[in-house]
């Protein structure tokens, strides 16, 4: 059984062809610029070459129609024709409060996808042309939804109920819902097997650490309490999120650049974050670079110049994150292990190191040595003494959408 795996945004498309009898990569890429010029990039697995090349893509039809041919082509190919994917599954990015799990697709699901833009308007417009395209290139293969809230639907009403007028709920939706809930998902998983604690009582701190950074609060499997809300601009502070801010200061960003509140509200989502403070970039590596980072060890390197705002930008970052640890150990009543994930929490030994050594008061701490360098697999990096583990673990969100397709499809 293969599973197509695909990952719209508004002018791109990421995707991944799963062999699900071995749950290994038979191909991935991503089609870019769609609705500009368009650029396809396609790797197969079986040795044959990888395509790199501008294409014209100009809307995601044609970028699927393109990722099918790549897939079937002789010079590129790694199946023989469209009948050899049994499924695709989609990331979607917003469920509501109706999907609490993931989905087969059918008008109804599109219909609610719809209604709820209003909650999603940045993403939920891609995920329905990813859905659409695929829907007219393949339409006899079964699609599936898999959406990043649905791991949080397992929080308490006390956590997810915003204290604002409560109206805003029952009428609008409007709650807390969390997002890369398939990421949460599985590392927390992997880090209870590692614990040996599969089936029984246990506490776990998950910290997807990327452009986008999310904590998740895991107990005995399930999702009790994550950072972000009805969008994922709470939170954490991110590459350029504000995350949690006075909401009083949209109105007065507007009101001091004279511009208006949607556009106050941009300013926090895209120019906001680690952005906002170093101004140069919202990557971690730039920043790391200009902080004197030595980005192997993760040690600040003396001998190199030291941008303050950097290290400022750093600084907030951290500081956030184990602030957040710490409530989430009171919201778990303890702490079994932190696992840290994504671009930042797998590539970072200096973040992972920063926010650990802010949690003394938890005793809990990594070991400098182990927690060297990047990391490609599973990865104990605790301390000696350390009441928590702290593990790093590879995230892999396609994988989980995989494995939810093929379940849905064989009910
Ligand atoms: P993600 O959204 O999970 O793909 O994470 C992307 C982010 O990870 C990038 O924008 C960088 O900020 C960060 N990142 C990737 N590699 C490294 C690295 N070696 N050191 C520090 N940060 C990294």
């Amino acid at each position: 059984m293969n599973v197509l795996v695909i990952n719209a945004g508004s002018s791109s498309l990421k995707y991944q062809l799963f062999n699900m009898k071995t749950e290994s990569i038979l191909a991935k890429g991503l089609c870019d610029r769609i609705a500009l010029d368009g650029h396809l990039k396609h790797t197969p697995a079986n040795g044959k070459p990888v395509y790199d090349s501008d294409i014209p893509l100009p809307t995601h039809a044609e970028a699927i129609s393109a990722v099918i041919d790549k897939l079937t082509s002789e010079d590129y190919g790694v199946i023989g024709d469209l009948s050899e994917i049994n499924a695709v599954g989609h990331r979607a990015v917003h469920g509501g409060r109706k999907f609490f799990g993931s989905t087969l697709i059918n008008d109804d699901v599109i219909a609610t996808l719809e209604d709820y833009i209003r909650l999603a308007p940045l993403h939920i417009p891609a995920n329905l042309m990813g859905i659409r395209a695929c829907q007219s290139v393949m339409p006899n293969i079964p699609q599936v939804a898999v959406f990043d809230t649905s791991f949080h639907y397992t929080m308490p009403e006390y956590a997810y109920i915003y204290p604002i007028p409560y109206k805003y709920y029952e009428l609008n939706d409007i709650r807390r819902y969390g997002f890369h809930g398939t990421s949460h998902r599985y590392v927390s998983a992997i880090a209870i097997e590692h614990l040996n604690l599969t089936g029984k009582e246990s506490k776990v701190i998950t910290c997807h650490l990327g452009n986008g950074s999310s904590l998740a609060a895991v107990r005995d499997g399930i999702s009790i309490d994550t950072t972000m809300g009805v969008t994922p601009l709470e939170g954490l502070p991110m590459g350029t999120r504000a995350g949690s801010v006075d909401p009083s200061m949209a109105d007065i960003i507007a009101t001091t650049d004279g511009s208006s509140l949607k556009e106050a509200i941009n300013i926090l989502n895209k120019k906001s974050g680690v952005l906002g403070i170093y101004e140069k970039s919202s990557d971690f590596r730039d920043i790391e670079l200009a902080a004197g980072v030595d980005g192997n060890t993760g040690f600040i390197d003396s001998s190199k110049e030291h941008d303050k705002r950097a290290m400022l930008a750093l600084d907030i970052f951290c500081y956030h994150a184990a602030k957040y640890i710490g409530a989430y150990v009171v919201a778990l009543g303890g702490l079994d292990a932190i696992v840290f994930t994504a671009g930042i929490g797998e590539n970072s030994p200096y973040v992972r190191k920063a926010i650990c050594d802010r949690l003394g008061g938890l005793d809990v701490c990594i070991d400098d040595q182990k927690n060297v360098g990047r990391v490609s697999g599973f990865r104990d990096v605790t301390g000696i003494g350390s009441k928590a583990k702290i593990f790093v673990i590879p995230t892999n969100e396609e994988l989980v959408i995989a494995r939810d397709t093929i379940e849905l499809i064989n009910k």
